[in-house]
């Protein structure tokens, strides 16, 4: 790679909602990348059902990080490493919480690295405090009334509140 060529990340998720503990990747990632596009997907099954739509998924993360031009919000559907191509992409940022993450994130990495093996996965580490974070458990200590105001950012808590009709 050329010393020059800016490094542009690509961070997929579904983001349903953002949280602390994405956000916090999001600024790791910033300290070794150039740019960074967080890759809302948009596809959804049964048992991964959405409590936002895409448009307020990408919508809730554009508002948190509208004031840093390296930060760029995209839906996405299809191959990772397509879209990776298509925008120039070098990196795959993926967050490792447990050992439990680990098992999927190493055979989703080793099969992007089959089909794009120009393009590297990265593996970051979130705080110790956002460890135990996901969106799924927001979404269910949420609708069940507990306080999430430490996970996720003010614009995510008042649309959840709307959302729930608290
Ligand atoms: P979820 O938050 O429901 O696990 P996403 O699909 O939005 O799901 O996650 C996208 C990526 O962000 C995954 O690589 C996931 O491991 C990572 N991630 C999500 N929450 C955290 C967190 N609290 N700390 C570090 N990485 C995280």
């Amino acid at each position: 790679m050329s010393p020059s060529r800016p490094v542009v990340a690509i961070y997929p998720g579904s983001f349903d909602p953002i949280t602390k503990g994405h956000e916090d990747l999001v600024r790791r990632t910033l300290r070794v990348t150039d740019r960074l596009v967080i890759a809302v997907s948009s596809t959804s099954t049964e048992s991964k059902k959405h409590l936002f739509e895409l448009e307020e998924r990408l919508e809730l993360i554009q508002k948190i990080f509208n004031k840093d031009k390296r930060v760029e919000v995209r839906r996405f559907d299809g191959l990772l490493v397509d879209f990776a191509r298509d925008l120039g992409a070098q990196v795959v940022i993926r967050g490792l919480r447990a050992v439990s993450d680990f098992d999927y994130e190493l055979q989703m990495a080793q099969m992007n690295q089959e089909l794009g093996p120009e393009i590297e996965t990265l593996f970051l580490v979130p705080d110790v405090e956002y460890s135990f974070l996901s969106a799924s458990l927001v979404r269910e200590v949420a609708s069940l009334g507990g306080d999430v105001s430490r996970f996720v950012s003010a614009p995510v808590l008042t649309r959840l509140k709307q959302k729930l009709g608290q």
